[in-house]
């Protein structure tokens, strides 16, 4: 299935083929202030599942919580950060979820980041609920799955 992402405005856009490897949301306090929400919601394409990408993006680069890099491209004209790679997933292009505009996009089972969560919000206790990043741990001892490199919250 084939899914474009778009910005407020449309001019910057990107396409993906396939469901999304992950799909999570993010409590990070860069995702708080980007999208001047309570927290982001992002899916994870390989690379090669990204088809097209069209208008010129703005590149803003910083340090998640936990250290690691992160390229987020946002829309120069409207301001809508579109997709990201983040060193955390290599070879992953993450795309903010509410740029597909789709209400049966398929759902989070992530929440990351608990520890900057905001106090009122709740993930259902099904979803892995994940407290920090280790960092620079997981990815040194080349864990298959740096998401899952933590224990998870409980419910
Ligand atoms: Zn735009
Ligand atoms: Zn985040």
């Amino acid at each position: 299935m084939t899914r474009t992402a778009q910005c407020s405005c449309g001019a910057l856009q990107i396409t993906t083929d396939g469901d999304p490897e992950i799909t999570m949301a993010c409590n990070c306090t860069n995702c708080q202030r980007r999208t001047g929400s309570a927290f982001g919601v992002v899916a994870y394409f390989e690379r090669s599942k990204v088809l097209a990408r069209r208008g010129e993006g703005r590149q803003f680069t910083h340090l998640s919580d936990s250290k690691r890099r992160l390229e987020r491209t946002f829309c120069p004209h409207c301001g809508s950060t579109v997709h990201w790679q983040a060193e955390l997933f290599p070879g992953m292009i993450g795309v903010a979820v509410g740029c597909f505009n789709e209400q049966d996009f398929p759902a989070p089972n992530i929440a990351a980041w608990h520890n900057s969560k905001l106090d009122w919000v709740e993930f259902p206790c099904d979803w892995m609920r994940l407290p920090e990043q280790d960092p620079g741990q997981a990815l040194a001892e080349g864990a298959e799955d740096p998401v899952a490199a933590r224990e998870p919250v409980s419910c």
